[in-house]
């Protein structure tokens, strides 16, 4: 539901969306105003969020006990708020888990 206060695509505008499922390019989905079709705002993976979701509670419990160091600490908290990680990110993330894997049963 678009929620932007005065908004008006057309004379029928109400609040009241479709929902269009992307085949390919970044986005999962659209919402487009259900009388003209006017793009509204793109829309996250549900599966996806839910799987950041589980990423940052494991990535949570290693902040707080406390046996990393800084650079690492900081490179969880940047990561906590991203959607996808780069190559990179997945790498450097994988690297402090086989690391302190015997430090923490997760
Ligand atoms: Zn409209």
């Amino acid at each position: 539901m678009y929620t932007k206060k005065g908004y008006k695509c057309c004379d029928k505008y109400d609040g009241q969306t479709n929902t269009i499922i992307q085949e390919s390019g970044k986005h999962y989905a659209k919402a487009v105003c259900k009388y003209c079709n006017h793009f509204l705002k793109w829309l996250p993976n549900p599966n996806i969020t839910d799987d950041v979701k589980k990423r940052n509670v494991k990535i949570n419990k290693y902040i707080q006990c406390d046996i990393l160091n800084e650079k690492q600490k900081k490179f969880l908290e940047d990561i906590q708020i991203k959607r996808f990680l780069t190559p990179k990110q997945s790498e450097y993330l994988q690297s402090i888990k086989i690391k302190y894997k015997n430090n923490l049963k997760i």
